[in-house]
């Protein structure tokens, strides 16, 4: 499969969608950013690289964050994690409170964020040193050891996380939070705020995508079946209430993020990164959906 000549080709294709959407700015810092950048990366499991565009270029990975805590969550805590979060779409708002409150603070699944603010609660009680044991984690999968937190993104988030606080109180209110609230809601914006290129997200994301090797990274480990539900959660779960769209469109398990990038796997072939900052009224990059529909449909391979 010529992947390049395919990369090439998507480009060519997604070009007019340049300037369709708008970046997320309800977190000041990724105002800043210029919107009208693009790269993507396929690492294949044969150990082949391809990539496009800004392709090496950092950007703000928000919530893709959210499969590296479930990683270590699944390792740390095993199923017993599922007590306190669910598996099921949300089919609403990655933000939103109605269901929280509906639902009596469990939260439908660890990739909105209530869900991942749990996870954040969970890790908080197994390690000694959080913030380094998680980044050491995050450094080892994407094997760079320059990763790190940006910790004005941090800090711009936590000044206007007015919604994610209230969505940690709720959760406290229902006794789903052992930990004090600021310490939690300060380590999940952390985890937000890890900035990764196309190229080392891919990297990170191949482990999942290579699911019947041995998952061993910096003390955490995973069996083949855990990396195998973590995939379903993607597929089932990793687009906010467009995750049927996603399916739909590209059919891989994937998580995207408000900083404009998405990771997806083709179990046993290939994972992939993409970014491209502006967004659709669902929060999922608009260039990058295309691209990855295009991935997909041109190579005629998608787990369906
Ligand atoms: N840090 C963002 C928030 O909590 C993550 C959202 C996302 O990427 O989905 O609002």
């Amino acid at each position: 499969m010529d992947y390049q000549q395919i990369l090439e080709n998507i480009y060519q294709e997604i070009k007019p969608y340049t300037s369709v959407g708008q970046q997320a700015d309800y977190i000041p810092a990724l105002a800043k950013i210029n919107p009208d950048q693009f790269g993507m990366c396929i690492h294949t499991i044969q150990g082949e690289t391809f990539k496009y565009g800004e392709a090496t270029t950092n950007f703000s990975i928000q919530s893709i964050s959210k499969v590296f805590s479930l990683a270590m969550c699944l390792s740390l805590e095993g199923d017993s994690l599922w007590k306190r979060v669910g598996k099921e779409p949300s089919g609403t708002a990655f933000n939103s409170l109605v269901q929280l409150e509906a639902e009596k603070g469990i939260p439908r699944n660890p990739f909105i964020n209530a869900g991942a603010i749990v996870m954040t609660d969970i890790l908080l009680n197994h390690l000694k040193h959080p913030e380094e044991e998680y980044l050491r984690f995050v450094r080892a999968v994407s094997g760079n050891s320059q990763t790190n937190y940006n910790k004005e993104v941090a800090m711009s988030e936590r000044e206007n996380g007015y919604l994610n606080a209230s969505i940690a109180n709720l959760l406290k209110y229902h006794r789903n939070i052992d930990n004090d609230i600021e310490r939690v809601l300060r380590f999940y914006f952390l985890q937000c705020s890890i900035e990764m290129s196309c190229y080392d997200l891919s990297q990170a994301f191949l482990p999942f995508a290579n699911h019947k090797q041995t998952f061993s990274f910096e003390g955490i480990t995973l069996t083949a079946s855990q990396v195998k539900r973590i995939n379903a959660i993607m597929q089932t779960c990793g687009f906010y209430d467009e995750a049927g769209e996603f399916s739909y469109l590209v059919g891989l398990p994937g998580k995207s993020g408000v900083g404009g990038g998405i990771a997806a796997v083709y179990p046993q072939r290939y994972s992939v990164a993409v970014w491209s900052p502006r967004l659709n009224r669902k929060g999922n990059s608009v260039m990058g959906i295309k691209a990855l529909e295009l991935l997909t449909t041109q190579t005629q391979e998608s787990i369906f």
